[in-house]
């Protein structure tokens, strides 16, 4: 193991907590990861020490909030190689990242008769903004499927793209099956289209190094709180071109260059995008966690995650009755793994977990057409970070066991 990474709890005081008694272990991550104390800290000597409101006063502290708000903007750029400031907008999550690109740029392109492709193992926020789209626009939904090993069907995605298609919705990593897609490779057939790709990378970006430009994806969509930042704050890349075609959806206060009784002429992408008080503390902390993410070294962090899957796979696959969703090989979950326990409900696995200080996601995870693709209504989902341990893997496996033993006898 790498040993900066080992030492890292310290700044995460949760994690000393105790659950129902037990010292906790929090497998939650892909949910939201945990808020390291650096971050907490710039946060607060924002409010403490900088609080104004941005992009209004002429006087010193709003001049140095705005600054230090721009400034953010610039950082998220450089972080995911986009080439300029200009084409990240600040949202409140993912989820409203793609409702904006939907309904802004979905509403401008997209006509009766088109087609829109998304895939099965999208998250409902890449998904229900497109369905919605289609049915506003008499346009057609379709799905690309998964083969029988659950990674992205590529050959039914190249049968499915044709001159009909108009956007392509895409996650770069399932936050489920933690199986990351090609996205390089499906830019390049997307634009072969004359359509546009939107990528959700709300899964990606805590475990690997994004580059927009080199992607030659049009947006790109993910949230701060997945990458050790606060919640509230999200990010919406676009192409300059795009974002400059589209028009806003918001309306309010900083997001106009002027208004009159009868009309208002908007300012340029990104700020028209950001009607109203931004989410100012919010974008401190994102800068904050991108600085801590860049200390540790996204390689190292991947690294990490994929030695506590390699750890973790065999272990539960050892246990009779497991059923493991997605790949076999460990760096093909993103420090995510989906499983189910013959003749357990995933919810009782998951209480039983959490008596044993062990916090898991169960149920549909935002990914109902995923399920029922899987055949199954829900699966227990464990999703790991840097600041978890080897021995956190034993822990987990063995507690599987323990609860598997547990409803075996009730039953
Ligand atoms: N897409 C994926 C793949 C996700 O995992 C999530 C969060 N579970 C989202 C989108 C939505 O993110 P948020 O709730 O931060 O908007």
């Amino acid at each position: 193991m790498i040993n900066y990474l080992q030492n890292l709890t310290q700044d995460f005081p949760i994690l000393k907590k105790k659950i129902n008694g037990e010292p906790l272990l929090y497998l939650d991550n892909a949910a939201t990861s945990q808020t390291p104390t650096p971050v907490l800290k710039q946060i607060r000597a924002f409010y403490q020490n900088e609080n104004a409101n941005v992009h209004r006063g002429v006087y010193t502290l709003a001049n140095q909030a705005t600054e230090k708000y721009e400034r953010v903007r610039e950082q998220v750029a450089a972080f995911i190689h986009a080439p300029n400031a200009e084409t990240i907008v600040y949202t409140r999550s993912t989820t409203e990242s793609l409702n904006l690109v939907a309904s802004s740029f979905g509403n401008l392109v997209v006509q009766k008769g088109d087609e829109i492709l998304i895939t099965i193992m999208e998250h409902h926020s890449n998904l229900i903004p497109w369905q919605q789209l289609a049915k506003r626009k008499g346009a057609t939904l379709k799905y690309v499927e998964l083969t029988s090993d659950q990674t992205l069907d590529m050959a039914d995605l190249r049968a499915k793209l044709t001159s009909r298609t108009k956007i392509v919705a895409i996650t770069q990593t399932s936050n489920v099956l933690g199986v990351t897609n090609p996205i390089k490779i499906i830019a390049r057939l997307v634009h072969e289209q004359h359509a546009y790709l939107v990528v959700d990378a709300a899964q990606a970006i805590p475990h690997q190094t994004i580059d927009v430009s080199d992607l030659n994806v049009d947006f790109l969509a993910f949230s701060g709180h997945k990458m050790l930042g606060p919640t509230g704050i999200g990010v919406l890349y676009g192409k300059a071109g795009l974002l400059a075609a589209m028009p806003p959806i918001q309306y309010g206060g900083e997001m106009i260059a002027s208004v009159s009784r009868t009309e208002a002429k908007w300012q340029n992408a990104p700020w028209k995008f950001e009607a109203g008080t931004p989410n100012i503390g919010g974008v401190i902390g994102l800068g904050a966690a991108i600085s801590y993410y860049q200390k540790l070294g996204v390689a190292e962090v991947r690294q990490k995650e994929t030695q506590l899957m390699a750890s973790l796979l065999p272990q539960l696959q050892a246990i009779p009755g497991v059923t493991i969703y997605g790949s076999p090989k460990p760096a093909e979950h993103a420090g995510i793994v989906s499983f189910n326990v013959a003749n357990i409900h995933p919810h009782d696995m998951a209480t039983g977990l959490d008596m044993l200080g062990i916090e898991v996601r169960a149920g549909h995870h935002c990914a109902q057409p995923l399920m029922a693709a899987l055949g199954v209504s829900a699966t227990v989902r464990a999703s790991v970070s840097f600041y978890n341990a080897s021995e956190d893997m034993e822990r987990f496996a063995w507690s599987v066991e323990r609860v598997k033993e547990f409803f075996e006898r009730e039953s």
